[in-house]
């Protein structure tokens, strides 16, 4: 029996950080990989410098720290731009990660990874599981979550990873337009075929 390692992913509003919140309950290890970026581009740390000196000034906010919204506008529009950032990023977070994996011990461990588009670029994982939910729903639960108007909302999944392309990568995939009871059902079912599984391997 070893660690099964899980990349949970899913656009704004569909219930990743719900879904995270219910394995980790369930008795899952978590690490987001928005945190761990998130740490790596202060601006004490190498990754800083190398995303400033190839995307400054436009991404730098008054206090010196990186506008991510921008960052992430930019990217999205310019592919040779995002290739550039993910291999400044993605070797440093995967190092993070598998040093995060090294301290984790329990059978199930679940990377929350908001803008997965490829398996090949996260070798460690074992499964992804997607969470879906139609668009229209996605927007009124973020509507109230961040108070943002239907335009915002939009344009941020604009910027995001399409919901079939994520899918297509899918070896679970949680459908969450109902309630939230069905949400929790649907992952404490999820949780036990996780843990049957991380048996097995
Ligand atoms: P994500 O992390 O994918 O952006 P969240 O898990 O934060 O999404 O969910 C978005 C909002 O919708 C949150 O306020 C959350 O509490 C709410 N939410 C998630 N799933 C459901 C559900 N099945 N029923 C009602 N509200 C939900």
């Amino acid at each position: 029996m070893r660690m099964l390692v899980i990349g949970l992913t899913g656009g704004i509003g569909s219930g990743k950080s719900t879904v995270a919140r219910i394995f980790s309950q369930l008795g899952s290890d978590m690490i987001s990989m928005d945190k761990i970026a998130h740490e790596l581009t202060q601006q004490d740390q190498p990754a800083y410098r190398q995303i400033t000196d190839l995307f400054a000034p436009e991404i730098l906010l008054a206090d010196g720290n990186l506008d991510r919204k921008k960052l992430g506008q930019l990217i999205f529009s310019d592919s040779d731009k995002r290739i550039k950032l993910e291999s400044i990023l993605h070797p440093k977070i995967n190092q993070r990660v598998k040093e995060n994996l090294q301290n984790c011990c329990g059978d199930i461990v679940i990377v929350e990874i908001p803008l997965l588009r490829e398996k090949s670029q996260f070798p460690y994982l074992d499964r992804i599981l997607v969470i879906d939910a139609e668009e229209s729903i996605r927007i009124s639960r973020v509507e109230i979550r961040d108070n943002l108007n239907k335009t915002e909302i939009k344009a941020i999944i604009n910027t995001q990873v399409k919901a079939d392309m994520q899918k297509s990568l899918a070896d679970d995939i949680i459908n969450n337009n109902g309630l939230l009871d069905e949400l929790t059902n649907k992952v404490e079912n999820l949780y036990k075929f996780y843990l049957t599984i991380s048996k097995l391997v």
